[in-house]
């Protein structure tokens, strides 16, 4: 099969790739449909160390079942399915709580010998503990968004989730990648009045305001918490959706004493303000990465009914062989979020 393998920063190669195999009894290979690239994945593509083994890239997907071990029960081949970013068995306690992000036996794709999700197929550990069976055809209309699922809206759900947002709040919403503007759809599901969006890329702040952002501020630093600050008087609620510490500090700036910031980019930063000044402003800081298996089936009913469109932040298609242009598009930011079908 072909799929994206990165070799260091700035080297991404499509290649064939030994066909996924059933290994263990718990195991499904799929088909995929649709990929993407992660906001993520530009991370190491932006400072990856040149590597001779390199390593299988993607994980987020949705495919066909082809293929089932002995042991899995609740999916057949043919079924269309949508993978969470990460896999998971379904059974341990982690899994039982609802934080399959930490499951005991769970994993990531594009290590330990399992595919990455940019290729023609992948072999999904605990096949029944991962997958979710979509009811539509490979061929719907609703595959953008219900891919969306795999990460970036579920994602953007956690941080709305762990925040703690509620009917009538107020939010700030800081970074304007996918990421944001899924916490911005998030936000407003969970009733959020009015949603300030920080971003200064035009054309995402401008679908933003379509998934219910009241507010934009585009100034960064000290500035944008003063015209966040005076737009609102301070928000309760902060979903902090880029991961530098700069994101980080504006969050902070922004929040009034006792309010909490979600932080869902991955920190790109080893050292926080969590010191006395922090205490003494009984600040709540939380989210973390996702666990979007417990979330995909909550949000599934919402895209299958419209009432969410979380794919229209997918605004370019590159065909498998073409992924090393998808992520080129993203780093140099004219794409905000790149589909890749095989
Ligand atoms: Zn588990």
């Amino acid at each position: 099969m072909r799929a994206a393998v990165m070799y260091g920063a700035g080297d991404v190669r499509v290649e064939d790739r030994p066909d996924p195999k059933i290994v263990e009894p718990t195991d499904a290979v799929v088909r995929t449909v649709a990929a993407c690239v992660c906001g993520s994945d530009l991370w190491p593509y932006r400072s990856m160390p040149a590597t001779d083994a390199g390593r299988p890239m993607g994980h987020e997907f949705l495919g066909v079942v082809e293929e089932t071990g002995a042991e899995v029960t609740g999916l057949t081949a043919g079924d269309l399915v949508v993978a969470p970013f990460t896999y998971s068995d379904g059974t341990c306690d982690y899994c039982a709580k609802d934080l399959q992000i930490s499951c005991r036996h769970g994993g990531r794709y594009g290590f330990d010998g399992v595919d990455g999700g940019q290729g023609e197929a992948v072999r999904v550990p605990w096949a029944d503990g991962t997958l979710v069976k979509l009811p539509v055809a490979a061929d719907s209309a609703l595959v953008p968004s219900l891919l969306a699922l795999s990460d970036v809206m579920t994602t953007g759900h956690h941080g709305a989730v762990t925040a703690g947002v509620r009917r009538g709040d107020t939010v700030l919403v800081v970074g304007d990648g996918a990421v944001g503007l899924c916490a911005v759809i998030a936000a407003r599901r969970l009733g959020a009045e009015r949603i300030v969006l920080a971003g200064r890329h035009e054309e995402r702040t401008a679908l933003g305001r379509e998934f219910g952002a009241t507010d934009v501020v585009a100034e960064r630093g000290e500035e944008g918490v003063a015209r966040v600050r005076e737009l609102t008087g301070g928000v309760d609620k902060v979903i902090e959706a880029v991961g530098t510490r700069q994101a980080l500090d504006t969050a902070l700036g922004a929040v009034l004493d006792g309010g909490t910031v979600s932080r869902l980019g991955v920190p790109q930063y080893e050292e926080g303000p969590l010191g006395r000044a922090g205490f003494m402003r009984n600040i709540t800081l939380t989210g973390g990465a996702s666990p979007a298996r417990a979330y995909i089936e909550r949000l599934l009913p919402d895209v299958l009914d419209g009432t969410i469109d979380p794919g229209r932040v997918f605004d370019r298609t590159f065909p498998l062989d073409r992924t090393p242009d998808a992520y080129r598009a993203m780093a140099d930011r004219q794409v905000l979020k790149a589909l890749v079908r095989p």
